[in-house]
């Protein structure tokens, strides 16, 4: 932990406003030893909501997302106190798109659940037939951070429900009244006890994890999305896991210098760098490294941190703890060697922290090789887009990475090589904005899928449906005989090209049909 002046003592998370310190009404937990009625609850709702039509529920969630945006104030107020993002920030980043990512995520469910028919060989399967549909799983349970209170819930709510299941919401125990009030115009728009919601810290998401449900969706630490992972494993329920994320960006020579120092700024800065895929390292090439730092760090002394004016383009970090974190990392940077070239301070009040811009970082730095998580830019000089790339996979997450350059045949092939689940070129983060787009990653941001008909496996199972007309028995069932050893060379011959096999299995089978019958009499005697 960091040498800084603390405020003591710290208070209880999700009591205070990240912007002015100033109290917040306090939200009750619930007792973990209610957790499992509350699954219950929410279970009784399931089954007549998976009974009706698709087009029935997407009508029901779809008025959902227009009652948020109807009543958009109060959610963006209630955000903009719990987090100290600015009324703008929230507005444009969290609430504005829901109505459409509603309407897509509908379409993407009309592929996922769509049922299908099985493809069966007419001669080893005659007179058969077979569905493969997708059930809703029952009840599933997401567990969610602070960083996006709103979004990160409804980008897993909307597939969950949309496939049938019924939902139980745990919110941050840093931003409760944002699930709370989710809770609410779910209840107003959805059957009654559908959508249920959960207060508390750790305790209570694992006793969610502990109480029935069938399914997790869990975004946060890669230290609790393990735990998770690993109970969700022995109690073998779905699971999904989206982890934490180190991105870098790879900036070449040839780039739009002006459109690229700014986009970077932006991947980097908004949500004051409290973002999973948040530019954290930009990996420059020397030829240009001098300009574009320069460029990096007027830009970052230009940004204003909430609330020094109405309109601000970064709020506070959300924590205490978020803060120690950031300034531990920019300390052990500058104590290895890096420069300072912007930033590198608190802001004037509340958990603000200046946009900060270190140069001449390299991989023994913790700001380089740890997420961050607060608005923090680390700058490695490179000699050429090959060791960007190599020093770009040196890491130990993998969400989105972007390669910034003017020869976008170059900057795909260069993006294919990332350990990323998204690759880009000239942006960077900006499909988590779709909701048919899977949001995924490799190594510790975790193996979930969020988003996307890709996402589906976490919240239905595929169940078959096989029907039989065939009146006589199938001809490799008892008695093993020779025709039967017959049988199966003939059906090797046949599955190796020799059409003129499948007369032979004709004759072979109708023999295995008899046999099995004077086998079947023989039983009734
Ligand atoms: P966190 O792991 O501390 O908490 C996340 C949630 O888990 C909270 O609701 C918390 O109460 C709950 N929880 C804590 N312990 C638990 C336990 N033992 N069992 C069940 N639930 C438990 O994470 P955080 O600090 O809230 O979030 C920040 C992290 O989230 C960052 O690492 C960030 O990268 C990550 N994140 C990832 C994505 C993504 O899409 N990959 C998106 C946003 C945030």
């Amino acid at each position: 932990m960091p040498q800084t002046q603390q405020e003591h003592p710290i208070p209880a998370a999700g009591t205070y406003s990240p912007a002015y310190g100033s109290a917040l009404e306090p939200v009750a937990a619930t007792p973990v030893d209610e957790v499992a009625q509350v699954v219950l609850n929410a279970r009784q709702a399931q089954g007549a909501w998976a009974a009706l039509p698709l087009k029935e529920r997407v009508a029901a969630v779809k008025a959902f997302a227009r009652r948020v945006l109807e009543r958009h104030e109060e959610i963006v107020a209630i955000i903009s106190s719990e987090t100290g993002k600015s009324a703008t920030e929230v507005l444009v980043n969290e609430v504005s798109g829901i109505n459409e990512y509603a309407a897509i995520a509908a379409k993407e469910a009309a592929e996922a659940l769509k049922p299908t028919r099985v493809a069966m060989s007419m001669v080893a399967y005659p007179g058969k037939r077979a569905v493969v549909e997708m059930v809703p799983r029952g009840v599933v349970g997401i567990i969610a951070p602070w960083n996006y209170p709103l979004s990160i819930f409804f980008k897993p709510l909307f597939p969950a429900l949309l496939s049938g299941n019924a939902v139980v919401l745990k919110p941050s125990e840093y931003t409760p009244r944002t699930g709370a009030w989710l809770a609410e115009q779910c209840a107003a728009t959805l059957p009654a006890g559908l959508v249920q919601v959960v207060q508390g810290a750790g305790e209570v998401g694992a006793a969610l994890l502990e109480s029935g449900i069938d399914a997790v969706v869990f975004t946060g630490s890669v230290a609790t999305g393990k735990k998770i992972a690993a109970r969700a494993g022995e109690l073998l329920i779905a699971c999904s896991i989206e982890l934490g994320g180190k991105d870098a960006a790879i900036v070449l020579q040839d780039c739009n210098m002006e459109r690229t120092v700014v986009g970077i700024g932006q991947w980097a800065f908004h949500n004051c760098g409290q973002n999973c895929a948040a530019i954290e390292r930009v990996y420059v090439e020397d030829a240009i490294a001098d300009e574009f730092v320069a460029r990096l760090g007027r830009l970052a002394d230009k940004l204003r941190v909430a609330p020094e004016a109405e309109f601000c383009e970064l709020g506070p970090l959300q924590n205490h703890l978020q803060r120690d974190i950031v300034e531990a990392h920019v300390k052990d940077a500058l104590a290895k060697g890096a420069t300072l070239v912007a930033g590198g301070e608190r802001a004037q009040s509340g958990l603000g922290y200046r946009p900060t811009v270190l140069d001449h970082c390299t991989h023994a730095m913790e700001v380089v090789t740890e997420e961050t998580f607060g608005p923090v830019i680390a700058v490695v000089r490179v000699k050429d887009a090959d060791e960007a790339v190599r020093l770009a996979n040196d890491a130990k997450y993998g969400l989105n990475g972007s390669v910034w350059t003017r020869n976008l045949r170059r900057g795909e092939q260069l993006a294919r090589r990332l350990e990323v689940g998204i690759a880009l070129v000239n942006n960077h983060a900006i499909t988590g904005a779709l909701a048919n787009v899977p949001w995924t990653g490799v190594k510790d941001t975790g193996t979930g899928i969020a988003a996307s008909r890709f996402s589906y496996p976490t919240y239905v199972r595929p169940r078959t449906i096989f029907v039989d007309r065939n009146t006589k028995a199938d001809p490799w069932w008892f008695p093993a005989n020779a025709d039967l050893h017959e049988l199966g060379k003939t059906l090797i011959a046949f599955s190796l090209g020799n059409l003129g096999a499948a007369f032979k299995l004709a004759k072979i089978a109708s023999r295995r049909v008899k046999a099995i019958e004077v086998l079947a009499r023989n039983n009734e005697a």
